[in-house]
């Protein structure tokens, strides 16, 4: 780590010296590129078809160094990107790029995810993560406003959640209960008859006991927190690059552990990105890559040889998190529950929450693991709903057994097959790989903390405010799960 960390400090002052030269550089490119306007607009004046373009246009092209290179530009990525920026030590000290393939961000998670932000898990670092970020939520235009840009508003409902449990699972809610509030969370145990007086239009039946948040918990726009992340970083120096990040070229070193066993190191010096609707790619130098690529990390990690060795060795362990298909479906009921309804999450795994004020709701359910759609695709099953979905809401809030299906989508999470929690830091071999992905359903809520403790990591070689050593990498080889059971 001590080599790891004096590299990055000889990278970022070769950054540093990069840049003069790169600031000297883009003076000259400024004269330039006013001289060669002029004589684009003479060519043009005097010939027929003025739309010719004879000189090539490289402002879409990457910069041909840069300190940091986050791949994937989705809620994490632009954490990442904020916090980098936000804790280094001198202003423009660090440059990072960002490398997205889609601007769109059609298939990206952040957008296609239902906006959930909850302290309601089973493990304590998950709370500390959701209550740092409804924090950041709560005061978004201390840490994202932009000069004379209008302030965001991330659209905020702290409607709570409420987790129902049978009688299987009420010993297990207590206990969680007991430690998010420990962790500063405001929670409270409800029993079937509190349930009724408070939410009339829940039938109680099978549930033995729910927890329901009283601060802190909701949900919110994700697109105003992407957004939001993506005008910061943009106004704070980052530097964005259309194009997919295609492979990595890197140096190895044998090196021999305590116990005999040979490694090679590996450090990543040029990432590949593949030009957007072109054949062509363009290197880009870097000191770090910061594996944010959300459901498809794990290919991701595959490109920098991570999980290419002997089975059971550590080279040999892959990053196991995949792309897994999950429906959201907005169904209206002009009988539904009102305005106070929480974000409930059923015995039976049915999850939904109210969306907007006219009567609407969406909602879903994960599927069993034999049930698992296949991931090619985007398209909707709408028979999970009819056989999977409905007759659970209907069960639990008999209003729902006339609803009408208004609109569907399906998403990926970024799926952790190992224990459904976030991978985050550097790989054990891979050093100067970290990583920002797998959280499984809840990495949009947990972004802004996540950033920063990357961030942190990156800087100053540990975590500093949130210790999220239980999610780095090393886990998978030695088989500790740390393992989320809130997860729908
Ligand atoms: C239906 C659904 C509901 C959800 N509900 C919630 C919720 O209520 N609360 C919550 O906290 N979370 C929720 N999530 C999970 C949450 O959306 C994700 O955990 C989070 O958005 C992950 O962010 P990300 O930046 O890692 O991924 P993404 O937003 O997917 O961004 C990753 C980006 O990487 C880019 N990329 C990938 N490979 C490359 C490459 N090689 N080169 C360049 N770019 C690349 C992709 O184009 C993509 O834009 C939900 C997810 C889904 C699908």
């Amino acid at each position: 780590m001590a080599m790891l960390r004096g590299l990055l400090r000889l990278r970022l002052l070769c950054g540093l010296l990069g840049r003069e030269l790169s600031t000297r550089r883009s003076s000259s490119t400024l004269d330039w590129a006013g001289k060669m306007s002029e004589i684009k607009k003479k060519i043009q004046s005097v010939l027929p078809g003025g739309a010719w373009n004879p000189l090539y246009d490289t402002s879409h092209l990457p910069p041909e160094h840069s300190d940091v290179v986050i791949v994937g530009g989705g809620v994490l990525g632009l954490s990442v990107a904020y916090w980098l920026k936000k804790l280094e030590k001198q202003r423009g000290a660090i440059q990072v790029l960002v490398v997205e393939r889609d601007h769109t961000y059609s298939r990206a998670s952040t957008g296609l995810s239902v906006g959930g932000i909850r302290q309601q898990f089973s493990l304590p670092v998950n709370v500390q993560l959701s209550l740092f970020s409804v924090d950041f939520l709560r005061n978004i235009n201390d840490y994202l406003a932009v000069v004379d840009d209008p302030p965001l508003d991330p659209r905020f409902n702290p409607s709570g959640y409420l987790l129902l449990a049978s009688e299987k699972g009420a010993a297990i809610m207590e206990n969680n209960v007991k430690m998010q509030r420990q962790e500063g969370a405001k929670v409270c145990l409800m029993s079937p008859e509190q349930l009724r007086n408070k939410f009339p239009w829940i039938n109680t039946e099978g549930v033995a006991l729910a927890s329901y948040g009283l601060e802190g918990e909701g949900w919110f726009d994700p697109w105003s927190l992407l957004w939001g992340l993506r005008r910061k970083v943009q106004s704070m120096g980052v530097l964005f690059c259309q194009g997919e990040v295609t492979r990595f070229v890197s140096s190895s070193n044998r090196m021999e552990t305590t116990n005999g066993e040979e490694v090679t190191l590996k450090r990543i010096h040029e990432v590949h990105v593949k030009m957007d609707h072109s054949l062509e790619y363009q290197p880009v130098e870097c000191a770090i890559v910061i594996n944010a690529a959300g459901a498809w990390s794990g290919q991701v990690a595959e490109l920098a040889g991570i999980g290419k060795g002997p089975p059971g060795t550590l080279q040999g362990t892959k990053l196991p998190v995949e792309p897994r298909k999950r429906y959201v479906y907005l169904w209206h009921c002009p009988e539904g529950p009102g305005l106070e309804t929480p974000f409930i999450a059923d015995t039976s795994g049915v999850y939904f929450r109210r969306e907007g004020l006219g009567n609407n709701y969406l909602g879903g359910c994960s599927p069993t693991e034999e049930e698992e759609p296949n991931p090619g695709n985007l398209e909707v099953d709408h028979d999970f709903f009819q056989d999977k979905v409905w007759p659970q809401l209907a069960q639990r809030v008999p209003a729902f057994e006339n609803l009408k299906v208004r609109r569907a989508w399906a998403g990926y999470y970024d799926y952790n097959t190992f224990d459904q929690n976030g991978v985050v830091g550097p790989h054990p071999l891979v050093v100067n790989m970290y990583f920002a992905t797998g959280f499984s359903g809840h990495g949009l809520q947990q972004a802004p903390a996540v950033g920063r403790a990357v961030a942190e990591m990156v800087l100053e070689g540990h975590f500093q405010t949130i210790n999220l050593s239980p999610f780095l990498f090393s886990r998978f080889y030695l088989g500790e799960k740390v393992q989320e059971y809130n997860i729908f």
